[in-house]
C-alpha cells in the first residue's frame, strides 16, 4: 500500500495548506511556522492535549 508522505495538509492555525512532515510524527506549517504532533505518515491530531504537550516539549528542547 502506498502512502503519500510528502503531501501537504491544511494548517489548523492559519488555514493555509502549508503543513508538511519534518520528522516522524512532527509536522510543521510553512506559512506560520507552527509545529504539530501528528501521525508518522499522515497529519492528524490525536488529541489537543497530546499536541499541546508535544509542542511544549519541542519548545523546551529549542530553548535549552
Ligand atoms: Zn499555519
Amino acid at each position: 500500500m502506498e502512502i503519500t508522505q510528502h503531501s501537504r495538509y491544511a494548517c489548523p492555525a492559519c488555514g493555509k495548506n502549508g503543513v508538511k512532515r519534518t520528522a516522524v510524527g512532527i509536522w510543521k506549517c510553512k506559512a506560520c511556522k507552527k509545529v504539530y504532533a501528528g501521525g508518522a505518515y499522515t497529519f492528524g491530531t490525536p488529541s489537543a492535549g497530546t499536541v499541546r504537550s508535544t509542542i511544549r516539549r519541542l519548545r523546551e528542547v529549542a530553548e535549552t
